[in-house]
């Protein structure tokens, strides 16, 4: 490549990120793209992994593998931990370097969000939130190794305990888990335990809102709620939690006696806003101009969950169609200043609707002026998102997941699997012996 192709640098595999980094697919241009993971995360599948129903490798994509054949396209692993503005460089810590400066002509921020505990991080470790791969794998194991506790513990008593689920936060997330655990309880574990009655699991939903998916019409939270009360969740709204710690969560002063507390509530943006001395909104997302750049750099622009930007006096909502066009948006911006063409108009987020899935067969849809609720809207729930499924093997491996779990109630991945605890339980083997040279001590 010559050196006066521009580089234009991508940081964020996500939604955002790709959606920039395809569309400057034909662009006479040098594209880097760096993220902290190898793969792209199809997140809205994220809690179908934490309750069993599909296993991680069928929501998740090497980026490496979708961007193969993008021949102007380098992508880097590495976490980005700040940027220069004035020598336009973002500095890369890989796996064996840190502070590698990357040169950009153009910058598209896309590193998305993360939880958001409101204050009170110290429920991080009783309350595992939903953002990464290895969350879903974690809550995953808790929710599963929560049964097997139980059906090991002779004393009834305890039962109850091992097998309340308190989750905290009732959107799209919270409700979808809900459903998902209550599903899961009633169709694969029902006749598998001799102790225990899995269908006697509580499942709590808490949200300190008055209804559960406050940003859906009323109609369709009235009917998703309905639906939680048919599959026997309790919803508690009108109090947040007050304290989480590993004997449970403590709400309106009741405490709730559980080993599984999951954290579906806030989230909070990436620290782009810190490394571009931008301004932020009061949620710390960076506040961009109408073209998505960032004010006083018009080579910089920030997409997606870590971006803040309103629109008819309402800010964006942080779903996936945001940074898909947002990032579609920059891209195209970015190919028409080097071409020397007239600037886009400023961007404009069309709405698509909003969707969630509450239990089997049952989700609630709003688009425009539709707004259903049941198996129609379920069918165009999971029609959308196998669309939007990065690539056509994991469309194919879902879909028939799905047909299988719906016919037959199984799941396709209730494995507990503790990668770092792989030893722990494990007495030393002869092979272990061995290879300490006999007396089980290292050599
Ligand atoms: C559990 C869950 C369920 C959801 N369900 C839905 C849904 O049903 N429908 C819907 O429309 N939306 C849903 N969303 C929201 C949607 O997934 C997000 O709005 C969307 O992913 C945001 O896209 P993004 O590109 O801004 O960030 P992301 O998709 O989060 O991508 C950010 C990328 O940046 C990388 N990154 C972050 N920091 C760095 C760094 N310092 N260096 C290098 N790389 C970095 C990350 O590894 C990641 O790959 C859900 C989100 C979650 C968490």
């Amino acid at each position: 490549m010559s050196e006066a192709v521009p580089r234009v640098v991508i940081v964020g595999g996500g939604f955002g990120g790709l959606a920039a980094a395809k569309a400057l697919r034909k662009a006479n241009l040098e594209v880097v793209l760096i993220d902290r993971q190898n793969h792209h995360l199809f997140q809205p599948l994220l809690y179908q992994v934490a309750t069993s129903v599909l296993s991680p490798g069928q929501i998740a994509s090497p980026i490496r593998g979708i961007l193969g054949k993008q021949r102007n396209t380098t992508v880097i692993l590495g976490q980005v931990t700040g940027v220069d503005t004035g020598r336009r460089c973002v500095f890369v810590d890989s796996v064996d370097r840190t502070g590698v400066a990357i040169d950009y002509d153009y910058l598209i921020l896309a590193t998305g969000a993360s939880h958001s505990y409101f204050g009170h991080d110290e429920f991080e470790p009783f309350a595992p939130g939903l953002k990464s791969l290895a969350d879903a794998v974690s809550i995953r194991n808790r929710i599963l190794q929560a049964f097997e506790q139980a059906e090991a513990e002779e004393d009834p008593k305890r039962h109850r305990d091992l097998l309340t689920f308190v989750l905290v936060g009732a959107g799209p997330t919270g409700v979808e888990m809900a459903g998902a655990i209550a599903a899961l309880v009633r169709n694969a574990l029902r006749s598998e335990f001799r102790r225990i009655d899995p269908t006697s699991a509580r499942i709590i939903l808490v949200d300190a809102g008055k209804r559960v998916l406050g940003t859906f019409p009323e109609t369709l939270a009235v009917a998703a709620m309905r639906r939680l009360e048919k599959l026997g969740v309790d919803v508690r709204l009108g109090h947040g939690v007050d304290h989480i710690d590993a004997d449970g969560a403590r709400v309106a002063g009741e405490c709730i006696a559980s080993k599984t507390v999951i954290w579906t509530a806030g989230v909070a943006p990436s620290p782009a806003g810190k490394w571009l001395e931008a301004a932020t909104d009061h949620a710390g997302r960076v506040r961009v101009q109408p073209d998505l750049s960032v004010s006083g750099h018009p080579e910089i622009f920030v997409v997606g969950d870590t971006a803040s930007l309103d629109q008819d006096g309402h800010p964006l909502p942080g779903v996936a169609q945001v940074p898909i066009q947002q990032g579609r948006y920059a891209a195209k911006l970015i190919r028409r200043r080097i071409g020397g063409h007239a600037v886009l108009p400023p961007f404009r987020y069309f709405d698509k609707g909003s969707m969630a899935v509450v239990g089997k067969g049952f989700a609630v849809l709003h688009s425009g002026r539709i707004s259903l609720s049941g198996f129609v809207a379920w069918m165009a729930w999971a029609a959308v998102h196998l669309e939007f499924l990065a690539q056509s093997s994991l469309r194919v491996s879902v879909f028939v997941q799905w047909v299988w779990t719906y016919l037959t109630g199984q799941r396709g991945s209730r494995l507990i699997v503790n990668y770092h605890e792989s030893r722990s339980w494990a007495k030393p083997s002869i092979h272990d012996a061995a290879s300490k040279g006999g007396n089980g001590r290292e050599q």
